[in-house]
């Protein structure tokens, strides 16, 4: 196994002190630290020790770095993308294309040779995600029920003529509707449960159990950005509020839209960077897209179960062959070989102590491996070990 470096990503959303105490950095933390990428993504590869890319050391040799049956199925580079993610303030709601609306979508703003900043595809390739909190987690994740948002809807009075419009045009028809409003309209609207709930909310008596706290942490934010009013305010309550308690997973399938609000997780996807967004966002929004791929059918959000492994691990299995995460605890003097993969792994220990049987060499918490296919590695846990591996499935 060779060790790897996670590409760091500064987005504004992100936290200041989760990574860089998982990464034991000394630098200064002015600028939030979001996301860490475990993978050979083009916007964001990982690095050798020696600092060079882990995207040109498997393009050295494909198949030697990821195995012949991987490269078979998913061409020569890693299928998937590991990520450590730090949410400090809510993502903008988005959602994910299948791989033949990628596939179709990234063609079409090639030839139409769409600016890099309104790209909704950067690459030709589906994302399905999985996460797994590292602490209590809140997300929004797909629609609600009608019953249940128009409960949430009828609570604000001056919301009150959405409920029409959400019931008799349907969850499709009503969001196609709300991202036409012009902002004066959006104001009028959503101005006045702000300032009903403002103080309410700096007071913290609002519970984060309710959408109106994660829309008044939306508003506050759109306020200091001198962002204008965004429909995306309304999505809040016509989308499921999801909380996950520390170690429980979540999966987000092509058409589900879905919006990170606060807490840490990894998050396992297939390795793509294509986003169309759906509200709470300052970047451009792609509404005819957006109509196109979203799954507007409600759904009732559930929590991924762990399966036990053969060797001790705990699999998160789910219906995408791009991309498994596995869970080991190891105890204090337990050793772990790691298993005759046929395709290549990423290792990431996120608490613990470790040495790597082979190589005498000591691993801590936030240390990151690559595993090429068909190496035998036998790791010996130094004290209480929590891992994990992202693979993929080539059966
Ligand atoms: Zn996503």
């Amino acid at each position: 196994m060779i060790e790897i470096k996670g590409a760091v990503k500064n987005y504004e959303w992100g936290g200041y002190h989760y990574l860089p105490t998982l990464l034991d950095s000394n630098e200064e933390n002015d600028r939030p630290v979001a996301e860490l990428w475990f993978g050979d993504h083009h916007s964001g590869s990982s690095t050798l020790v020696d600092g060079s890319l882990l995207t040109k050391w498997i393009e050295l040799s494909p198949e030697y770095h990821l195995g012949k049956r991987l490269v078979q199925k998913f061409g020569c580079r890693l299928p998937y993308l590991l990520k450590i993610l730090d949410v400090r303030e809510p993502l903008s709601i988005q959602v994910h294309p299948t791989i033949m609306q990628a596939k179709q979508g990234y063609a079409r703003e090639m030839v139409m040779n769409v600016d890099p900043g309104c790209r909704s595809y950067k690459d030709n390739n589906h994302k399905p995600e999985l996460m797994l909190a590292l602490s209590d987690f809140y997300l929004l994740h797909g629609f609600r029920n009608v019953t249940k948002g128009v409960y949430e809807l009828n609570k604000y009075q001056t919301l009150k003529p959405l409920v029409l419009m959400y019931q008799e045009l349907g969850i499709k028809n009503f969001v196609s509707a709300i991202f036409s409003l012009p902002v004066s309209e959006l104001e009028s609207l959503l101005v006045p449960v702000i300032e009903q709930y403002r103080s309410a909310y700096l007071q913290n008596e609002i519970s984060k159990s309710q959408s109106l706290f994660w829309f008044m942490r939306a508003v506050q934010r759109i306020e200091r950005e001198k962002m204008p009013l965004d429909a995306g305010l309304i999505m809040i309550f016509i989308m499921n509020l999801m909380y996950v308690p520390k170690g429980g997973v979540v999966y987000q399938n092509a058409g589900i839209p879905h919006a990170y609000l606060e807490g840490q997780n990894i998050e396992l996807m297939a390795n793509s960077d294509n986003v169309v967004r759906c509200g709470l966002t300052s970047k451009h929004i792609d509404i005819k897209e957006l109509l196109l791929i979203t799954d507007f059918e409600p759904i009732t959000p559930t929590i991924v179960a762990g399966r036990p492994s053969n060797d001790g691990g705990i699999d998160y299995i789910v219906p995408a062959d791009d991309f498994r995460l596995r869970e080991y605890h190891l105890e204090k003097g337990q050793t772990l070989t790691t298993p005759d993969e046929n395709g290549a792994c990423i290792w990431f220990v996120l608490s613990g102590e470790l040495m790597l049987g082979s190589q005498q060499h000591y691993s801590n918490a936030g240390s990151a491996f690559y595993q090429r296919p068909g190496e035998v590695n036998v790791i010996h846990a130094t004290s209480d070990v929590l891992l994990y591996r992202a693979s993929a499935s080539i059966a």
